[in-house]
């Protein structure tokens, strides 16, 4: 487990996309729902929902220090652009690993 700190001044959204965050634990997408228009080959257009997978997402508040977080977040794109930037910093979790939490869906459930 690890600490980040938001450094800047605006709320720090970022995708935990599936392919790095859920492959090496449980999967913490979420359903969704959308529709989708398809057209077939006589010109029918109709409506259908079909189920897609939303990635989990990690949200800082401004200068929020949020502890409990899982190393595999190190591995995200957007978590590490905001490493690159400036705008997220990783410190050692000092908090007893006990009340540990990774993302609002995993504490959730
Ligand atoms: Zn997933």
């Amino acid at each position: 487990m690890i600490a980040l700190r938001n450094r800047t001044r605006r709320m720090l959204v970022m995708n935990l996309e599936h392919e790095v965050f859920c492959a090496a634990g449980t999967c913490a997408c979420t359903p969704v729902w959308v529709v989708v228009t398809d057209q077939s080959p006589s010109g029918v257009r109709a409506q259908r929902a079909i189920e897609k997978e939303a990635c989990a997402s990690l949200t800082l508040l401004p200068r929020e220090l949020r502890s409990g977080v899982s190393e595999r977040v190190l591995g995200c794109r957007e978590v590490k652009a905001a490493l690159r930037a400036g705008r997220l910093e990783v410190l050692a979790d000092t908090r007893p690993s006990s009340q540990s939490v990774t993302t609002e869906k995993e504490a959730a459930s």
